[in-house]
């Protein structure tokens, strides 16, 4: 990334209060249309969880802000910068913005420490010392400091949830997207991993998460976003969203999952 790209993404840069807008957006996956007209405003610091059902649209509208999806209709800005206006802008944008999977998806090959510092080193240009001592920072943030040196195979998957969302705060971004970070998990293990998306709300982190745990929903959600079929049938905080659901897919889903 030249300084000169950097400048033309940063000139385009609108509100500071605004994390992510999404303007009309469409998502065709070939003749199926999976976003139908989104519009999303989401402050610096607000906590989002997505819910809805199955096939509704939720990870395609989160991969769609680091543009792990394309759109076809829309606009899409992230931190103020139009990630709809071109290549450099994606770049940037993708590093502001951290992403945790269901399936975690470390480097199987690579240390806890290297899958840690490798971002960092390569896209931030950070000193292998320096990388690692903010990799082992973070990794004693999310409570597993004494596994830096062993591989994802050798831990549970609690831990290497608490993984993968260390490796992606070394990166600092300003934005974090969940998709699903705990279905994939025993039991016995989601809890550990909710009380470190805890900490991180608890710290100011602009949080996207897609998350079926009501109960986090309601701890920690700002606003809850209800999708049905590719639209967003519903936004409300947690109390108007659980006792006073206004649209009846929201009641239905609801009534489904409690
Ligand atoms: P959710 O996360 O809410 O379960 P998704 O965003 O994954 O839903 O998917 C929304 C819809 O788009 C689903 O009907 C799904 O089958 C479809 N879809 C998702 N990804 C693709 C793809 N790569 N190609 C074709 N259809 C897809
Ligand atoms: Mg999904």
């Amino acid at each position: 990334m030249s300084p000169s790209s950097n400048a033309a993404a940063a000139s385009s840069r609108s509100d500071d209060r605004v994390a992510v807008r999404m303007e009309g957006v469409d998502k065709w996956f070939g003749d199926f249309q999976a976003l139908k007209g989104i519009d999303l405003e989401v402050a610096n610091g607000e906590r989002i969880v997505v819910c809805g059902p199955s096939g509704s649209g939720k990870s395609t509208l989160i991969r769609c802000l680091n543009r792990l999806e394309a759109i076809q209709q829309g606009r899409i800005f992230v931190d103020g910068i139009e990630l709809t206006a071109g290549a450099q802008n994606v770049e940037v944008i993708r590093r502001e913005v951290g992403m945790v999977f269901q399936q975690f998806n470390l480097f199987p090959h690579m240390t806890v420490l290297e899958n840690c510092t490798l971002a960092p080193m390569r896209v931030r240009g950070m000193s292998r010392a320096q990388a690692e001592q903010t990799a082992r920072g973070y990794l004693e943030r999310v409570r597993i400091p004494e596994q830096a040196d062993k591989y994802p195979a050798q831990l549970s998957g609690g831990e290497q949830q608490r993984v993968a969302i260390a490796r992606a705060l070394c990166m600092s971004p300003k934005l974090m997207l969940f998709d699903e970070p705990t279905s994939a998990l025993d039991p016995e293990m989601v809890k550990e991993v909710l009380d470190t998306m805890l900490d991180l709300a608890n710290e100011g982190m602009t949080m996207l998460c897609v998350t079926h745990e009501m109960g986090f929903a309601r701890r920690v959600a700002d606003r809850i976003i209800f999708m049905d079929r590719g639209e967003i049938v519903e936004v409300a905080p947690p109390a108007d969203f659980f006792e006073r659901p206004e649209s009846e897919r929201t009641r239905a889903f609801l009534g489904q999952i409690s």
